[in-house]
């Protein structure tokens, strides 16, 4: 159901944001990769998706440009790309602080501004912003990922109100935690650092707010993402969707 349609996901050379722009293959759009990593798993991801893919830094509002440019008109965009720092408030690094606000949130807002005038004009389109469970509570020591994910929030509500009567829809995705290796290679640390085994790690320290104690997978993100992007959600807009084994319900 979305042949003929070009979308973008940023930050998805790994994690979510491969597991959507897969997704999204998969029901036929024709997908632009956006993110870093190892020059020969990015090309194999691009043969195997039949994709493009733009190495822009989304940290920058040059960065933001480069890739809308690169990515041409779109029908579907997926703000992604993140990253995270722990620490207190007191002791947060400020550089950290920028970067997180600048690639969780103003990038949105950039590529959010450049692509909807298309949209717009062809009275189609969806947009879709990975938030996160902490879009709604707080964890301490997370004061930039927290703050850029309330934000988001925000913009997404905004951007659905202004977009409503134009065929275009915005809503975020707001997982607890996600199955990723980045998720998987914090586990022997902190079994060492605790004195836990990989159970306890898993359950009590990962999941210990989470109720179903089950990690989130790629690809449930990847199919609610497509689901978005059908005609039967052309009236869900503005909404928040969490997947987070009801660790927000509490
Ligand atoms: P990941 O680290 O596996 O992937 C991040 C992607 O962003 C990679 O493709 C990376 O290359 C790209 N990226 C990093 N810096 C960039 C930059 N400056 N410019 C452009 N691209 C850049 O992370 P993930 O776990 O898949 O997270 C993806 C999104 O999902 C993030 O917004 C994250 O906050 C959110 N999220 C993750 C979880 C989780 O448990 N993994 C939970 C909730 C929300």
């Amino acid at each position: 159901f979305l042949s003929g349609k070009r979308a973008l996901v940023t930050g998805s050379t790994s994690g979510i944001g491969l597991g959507v722009a897969r997704a999204l293959h998969a029901e036929g759009a024709q997908v632009v990769l956006n993110g870093f990593g190892d020059e020969a798993e990015i090309a194999k991801l691009v043969e195997e998706l039949g994709a493009s893919h733009i190495n822009a830094d989304l940290t920058t509002e040059e960065g933001c440009e480069e890739l809308m440019t690169g990515a041409g008109p779109l029908d579907i965009l997926v703000n992604n790309a993140g990253m995270q720092h722990v620490a207190p408030i007191d002791e947060f690094p400020v550089a950290k602080w920028n970067a997180i606000i600048a690639l969780n949130l103003t990038a949105a807002f950039h590529t959010t501004r450049l692509a909807v005038p298309h949209m717009k004009q062809q009275g189609w389109g969806r947009i879709i912003n990975t938030a996160s469970a902490h879009s709604l509570v707080a964890s301490p020591f997370k004061s930039a990922y927290v703050a850029a994910k309330h934000g988001i929030a925000g913009l997404t509500k905004t951007a659905a109100l202004e977009l409503a009567q134009t065929g275009v829809t915005v809503n975020c995705i707001s997982p607890g935690y996600v199955w990723t290796p980045l998720v998987e290679n914090q586990i022997p640390d902190t079994m060492k650092a605790r004195g836990m085994t990989r159970e306890q790690v898993i359950n009590d320290v990962l999941l210990a707010g989470e109720p179903t104690k089950k990690f989130t997978q790629v690809e449930e993100v990847g199919a609610f993402a497509a689901f978005l992007c059908r005609e039967e959600a052309a009236n869900m807009t503005g909404g928040n969707y969490t997947m987070d084994g009801g660790w927000t319900a509490q």
